[in-house]
């Protein structure tokens, strides 16, 4: 049986790593230790591997219908569904004023993972209406919440978040949606919304769309973008009333085929009402609360996708009998399980590092975020917050892009029986590619990065994690470790910094943004280097499989991932311009 995700790394990323103890000491998660902890994780592991991961396959096979203007999902997405909502993760992370549990972000993030690696779109449902509930929660006003708060968090309804539109993907700023004021406190929204996911379906009575629009008369770009709640089911005197949104058209999607994804019409008849959510023009502002959230939650996503096809490749690697020891050339000889090759312990080597690594990036992350939220003073909350900016579009962007490497990898183990769809790791390849697209592709990751999260503020967030990384080196280096590379890197990664962010305040932007996906790149490997780093220190004194193994994954990424940052930098640097002086005629 696959595990999905290994219990064993994920206890010690809580107990050892992330110091869930210390967190639960806290105020805000009192109410935890590890007599909640424990039985939280055990019942999202049962769900993910007795009801999910079972009914993954058939929901990939057989996508939701879209018949007579509505969407019917795959029958096992119901039972899911009930035991989604009985789990509580859709408000788990709540405060106990709204039903929840007010669990940290750090165990939600790594307990979420093993629900995303049994079934991707089906936690989906769950995820979406969590974060349209908390946009609710934080900018409606008292009688939205009354409304539709409790609806969404017990599972009752769903929720989506409704952005793009078919002009209008990476720029939001380019929205048109709009929104026509009444007498009578709502708005009438017309306008055309594509691949919102779980934009439809035939799981609850009722959903909402947090949808994106411009109040008439509001100024253009992203400072005329408001944000409202437009149920597909509306109040009426009696009941719920049809509310004018209809599905025009359904994604066919090579992936993440169990939730699907539309093409919505809203105010076609005249009469979509949408009540707004925060102060007018504020719309992006509120949005980006949710758009952060999404974005940790994709990385694990990413994670989960490449974790469960690692565990795949590592028992069909463990299984499949091919070939013989290197130098043994008698045929008589019976042949030996691949994973006693070294080029296919290559591959599993590289699909553990990459996937270890983004679980325990996630899981520091998150605690950043649980700190810069709920820490008792002022000074941890300020720094845990610079953090969790800075290290949000790696922590996006790494496990998206590399995760789809180790699927491939996890495929490639598998030889040509991995290239069918008899066995899974097709489909997780199909599904990882969706995690550098959604939620701002890597390019824009990459921008954000560059332009907004290192240079902008000074460079501060980045010397708040020179000062993190320095601590976990000189800690390895106590262990016995060689940290050398990674003080290297890390160097690299400070001074090249400070020559981009120079050029970008002379107003060369070319010159400091052409790069910046080798930026992207150059600083999640010096970020992962510093990750192995913290989990290498953790266990140097240790002697056992378990230990050895993460020591293995720590020095293959110090000795061939680290010596590529001089190389980035160099393009970084030199504004390399292969494709700045491309002319599109030349392609
Ligand atoms: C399966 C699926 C589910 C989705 N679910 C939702 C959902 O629930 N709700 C929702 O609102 N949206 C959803 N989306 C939409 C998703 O967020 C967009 O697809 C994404 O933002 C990219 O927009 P786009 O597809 O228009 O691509 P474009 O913006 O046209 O980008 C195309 C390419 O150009 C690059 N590019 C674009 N602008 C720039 C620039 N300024 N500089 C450099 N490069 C640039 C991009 O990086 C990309 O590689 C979903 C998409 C998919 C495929």
């Amino acid at each position: 049986m696959n595990p999905l995700v290994s219990d064993a790394f994920v206890d010690f990323l809580l107990s050892d790593v992330l110091d869930v103890e210390g967190l639960c000491a806290l105020p805000a998660f009192s109410a935890h230790g590890k007599e909640t902890i424990g039985p939280w994780l055990a019942a999202c592991r049962r769900v993910a591997r007795e009801v999910l991961f079972p009914s993954y396959r058939a929901m990939d096979e057989q996508p939701p219908r879209f018949e007579h203007g509505r969407v019917t999902v795959h029958p096992k997405m119901h039972a899911a569904w009930k035991e989604l909502v009985e789990l509580g993760v859709i408000v788990a992370g709540r405060p106990p004023e709204v039903g929840g549990q007010q669990l940290p972000l750090t165990v939600a993030t790594l307990s979420t993972a093993y629900l995303m690696a049994a079934n991707l779109s089906a936690y989906g449902y769950a995820g979406l209406t969590t974060g349209a509930a908390h946009l609710i929660e934080a900018f409606g006003s008292a009688d939205l919440k009354a409304m539709w708060l409790e609806k969404l968090y017990s599972g009752q309804w769903t929720g989506t978040m409704a952005l793009t539109e078919p002009q209008a993907g990476s720029s939001l700023a380019d929205v048109t949606t709009r929104a026509r004021p009444t007498d009578a406190g709502h708005f009438l929204i017309s306008g055309a919304k594509i691949f919102i996911s779980a934009g439809d379906h035939d799981l609850t009575e009722n959903l909402v769309h947090l949808v994106l629009a411009r109040i008439d008369g509001a100024p253009p770009g992203t400072k005329g973008i408001s944000l409202f709640a437009v149920p597909r089911l509306r109040p009426a005197a009696k009941g719920l009333q049809a509310n004018d949104v209809q599905v025009t058209g359904v994604i066919h999607k090579i992936g993440w085929r169990g939730l699907p994804s539309l093409a919505l019409a809203f105010g076609e008849e005249g009469d979509c009402r949408g009540w707004l959510v925060g102060t007018p023009n504020q719309g992006l502002r509120c949005m980006f609360q949710m758009m952060n959230e999404a974005r940790i939650m994709v990385g694990v996503n990413a994670a989960a996708t490449a974790s469960v096809a690692y565990h795949e490749a590592l028992a069909y690697a463990r299984e499949r009998k091919q070939g013989r020891p290197l130098g043994v050339t008698d045929p008589t000889t019976p042949p030996v399980p691949l994973v006693q090759h070294p080029d296919v312990r290559r591959m599993l080597l590289r699909q553990k590092a990459i996937v270890e690594g983004s679980l325990a990036l996630l899981g520091v992350t998150a605690r950043y975020s649980d700190l810069s939220e709920h820490a008792t003073d002022e000074e941890t909350r300020r720094r845990s917050k610079l953090l969790l900016d800075l290290l949000t579009p790696v922590a996006k962007t790494f496990p998206a892009e590399r995760g789809f490497e180790a699927n491939a990898l996890a495929l490639q183990v598998h030889g040509g029986y991995g290239y069918s769809s008899e066995y899974l790791p097709e489909a997780w390849l199909r599904d990882q590619k969706l995690n550098s697209i959604h939620e701002g592709t890597t390019t824009i990751q990459g921008l954000d990065l560059l332009g907004r999260k290192v240079v902008a503020g000074g460079g501060a967030a980045l010397l708040a994690l020179q000062a993190e990384v320095q601590a976990d080196a000189a800690r390895a280096r106590a262990a016995g470790l060689d940290v050398a590379p990674l003080a290297r890197a890390l160097e690299t990664l400070l001074t090249l910094t400070a020559t981009l962010g120079a050029r970008g305040a002379g107003g060369d932007l070319e010159g400091m943004l052409g790069h910046s996906a080798d930026f992207m790149d150059l600083t999640s490997t010096v970020v992962l280097g510093w990750i192995w780093t913290k989990l290498a220190a953790t266990v140097a004194h240790r002697r056992d499989d378990f230990a050895q193994g993460l020591l293995a994954a720590w020095r293959y990424w110090s000795v061939t991932e680290l010596p590529r940052v001089p190389a980035l930098a160099a393009l970084c640097e030199s504004a390399e311009r292969s494709y700045l002086d491309l002319r599109d005629e030349w392609l």
